[in-house]
């Protein structure tokens, strides 16, 4: 169930790469609720955000949140500072993120804050710096005590109001496309799955790769059909739609076009590799060379050694292949 679970965000944290340019260490503003939620169920917070995002993380606090934060603690009497809360980790763990919305800076209401700094713009909804959220349901008020009825009356209200705040981030960051949601539920991190507005983005990016792919195959005339239902399969289908298939195309041609190979041919391939590796331009006179390139390449990569630029390129050309390799 976990490993599943760790696949499937790992999948989509490779969309948000893919289509929104996300990268590690990502950026997670995290607001009140969160930092609360995570406490509360004894979770650390960077362990427990890079198990979920699957990468490193880099998380983050707005003034505004810090002020949301202070505002609901008791005052210290000696320092007439309010008490810094336990659930609020040391700026070592987690930073501040300066944010300022006025002319002298105060801080503003926290859901507000988090929403300029997700989309700057209210006009074109843009998630530009490449932020996650992280945020949580308020903690439920406390319904143990039912005895004074005025007084459980007025925190059920503000039960309340704090749940429509935080209902309101979410739709709110939902609505912009490209940013991922991690909330906390229970005593489980999760991550959303993409909202409409991201799923749409993401398929206009695949769909204009999908037609430079139809480009490319123009030129054959009548077979640009019959690709095209192909290439329609395999989209739907739900792995890697998009890195290996070309690279599988290209390799099948080459091998078509090679003759049957034996053993002395094998030690011919060995030779020009080594030849290859003095002068990679280079290409002799029957056009094999590049044949074993690959193949060599792609042990590598499997092997994940990853420390020649071999590694490198195959890591780059291969980018969808090696976020999803099985890895649990
Ligand atoms: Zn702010």
């Amino acid at each position: 169930m976990r490993a599943k679970r760790s696949k499937k965000y790992r999948k989509l944290m490779h969309q948000y790469e893919m289509a929104f340019g996300f990268r590690e260490p990502y950026q997670v503003l995290v607001d009140s609720n969160f930092l609360r939620a995570v406490h509360s169920f004894k979770m650390e917070l960077i362990p427990a955000l890079e198990r979920t995002l699957q990468g490193k993380v880099k998380p983050l606090l707005t003034k505004c949140s810090l002020a949301a934060i202070m505002a609901s603690q008791p005052i210290n009497p000696k320092t007439n500072n309010p008490y810094r809360p336990m659930h609020l980790p040391p700026p070592t763990i987690l930073p501040l993120r300066h944010c300022s919305h006025n002319e002298d800076s105060t801080p503003i209401d926290e859901v507000e804050c988090l929403l300029s700094l997700l989309s700057p713009s209210t006009e074109v909804k843009r998630n530009k710096e490449h932020y996650i959220l992280a945020t949580a349901d308020p903690p439920a008020s406390d319904k143990a005590d039912s005895g004074d009825g005025k007084k459980r009356k007025r925190g059920d209200d503000e039960g309340r109001d704090a749940l429509r705040r935080a209902q309101k981030l979410r739709i709110g960051a939902r609505s912009i496309p490209g940013v991922p949601i991690v909330y906390v539920k229970r005593s489980v991190m999760i991550l959303e799955p993409m909202s409409t507005p991201s799923e749409e983005v993401r398929d206009g990016v695949e769909k204009s790769k999908f037609r430079a792919g139809l480009n490319d195959e123009a030129v054959l005339g009548k077979r640009k059909r019959t690709e095209d239902g192909e290439e329609k399969k395999t989209k739907r289908g739900p792995k890697k739609p998009k890195g290996p298939n070309p690279l599988s195309v290209k390799k099948s041609k080459k091998k078509a076009g090679e003759p049957a190979s034996g053993p002395k041919q094998e030690k011919q391939e060995k030779r020009k590799e080594q030849k290859s590796d003095e002068a990679p331009g280079r290409t002799n006179d029957d056009g094999e060379s590049s044949a074993p390139k690959p193949k060599r390449r792609r042990r590598h990569h499997k092997s994940s050694k990853g420390d020649g630029d071999d590694g490198h390129a195959g890591e780059l050309s291969n980018g969808a292949e090696a976020a999803t390799a099985p890895n649990e």
